[in-house]
Formats: structure tokens, C-alpha cells, sequence
């Protein structure tokens, strides 16, 4: 069996001030992710998603956000450094498919570039990359518009035999 799927998830708080970053793309907006890095919610989901589907553990591990060489980085970094992560493991993405849990602003005008822009950093057809979005119906946290969520999931394929894995 070639194949491999992995999951990921992340949430982050928003705030005034910062940028609303999403798969690399900046969405206007009054506020933006709270974090060390540029906080990319999609981007961190898919990033946990690539990682656990070869079991290489979590973002975290790999970008601790108590190194200040990640502070205010650009996430696409991180992608970057996973896409070549599981290359260098002989594995390639087949799809990817996410929600974006938000209540606000409403990110169809955005979704082509941003899937576009993912599919650019992954070396991938953008056919492949799902990105949806969806609200919590004004209720909790992110129906407040305090937090932005993303799930994801990710089926990968092993193309070379080399690496670690087997
Ligand atoms: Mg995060």
C-alpha cells in the first residue's frame, strides 16, 4: 500500500492589527491571526495534516513557536520545509481538502488564489486542493469573530523507494 492519509487542525485567536493570513494569501479584513508566526491557519492545518500522514509528528516539533527564529515568519516557509520533509521521505501529495471555520469575512471572492497559491507552494495542480469555508452560526468563540479555525485533511503517495519508511 502506497497510500497515506493524515488529518490536521488549528485554531487561532484574532485580533486588531494583524493580517488575516490564509494559505499564504492576505484577506482584507479588520483583524488577523494572534501568533508567533503570521499565525496562517490553513496553512498550519495542512502543514499537521502532511506531517501526520507519515507520522512525523506535529508543528510544533518542527517549528517550536518558542524559537525566535519563527517569530512573525511567513508560514509558507513551513510549508515549504513539510512539501520537501515528505519528499525527502519519497512521498508527494494527492489531494488535500480543508474547511476554514470563520464568521467573518466571507472567503469566496478569495478561494482561487487561494488555492492557486497553495497549489504554487506544493508543486501541485490546484484541482487537487480543496479549500471551503464555513461559519458557527454567530455562536462561540469563532462565531464572535474572536477565533478562525481550520480542519484538513491530506492522502499522500509514496512514489520513490527510499527513506525511512516502508
Ligand atoms: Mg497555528
Amino acid at each position: 500500500m502506497n497510500l497515506r492519509i493524515g488529518t490536521g487542525y488549528d485554531l487561532h485567536l484574532l485580533t486588531e492589527g494583524r493580517p488575516l493570513m490564509l494559505g499564504g494569501v492576505e484577506i482584507p479584513s479588520g483583524k488577523g491571526e494572534a501568533g508567533h508566526s503570521d499565525g496562517d491557519v490553513l496553512i498550519h492545518a495542512i502543514v499537521d495534516a502532511l506531517l501526520g500522514s507519515v507520522a512525523a509528528g506535529d508543528i510544533g516539533t518542527h517549528f517550536p513557536d518558542t524559537d525566535p527564529k519563527w517569530k512573525d515568519t511567513s508560514s509558507t516557509l513551513f510549508l515549504e520545509e513539510t512539501t520537501e520533509l515528505l519528499s525527502n521521505r519519497g512521498f508527494t501529495p494527492v489531494n488535500i481538502d480543508c474547511t476554514v471555520i470563520l464568521e467573518h469575512p466571507r472567503l469566496k471572492p478569495h478561494i482561487r488564489a487561494i488555492r492557486n497559491n497553495l497549489a504554487r507552494i506544493m508543486g501541485m495542480n490546484p484541482k487537487r486542493i480543496s479549500v471551503k469555508a464555513t461559519t458557527q452560526e454567530g455562536t462561540g468563540a469563532i462565531g464572535h469573530g474572536e477565533a478562525i479555525a481550520c480542519q484538513a485533511i491530506v492522502l499522500v503517495e509514496k512514489i520513490q523507494q527510499h527513506g525511512s519508511e516502508s
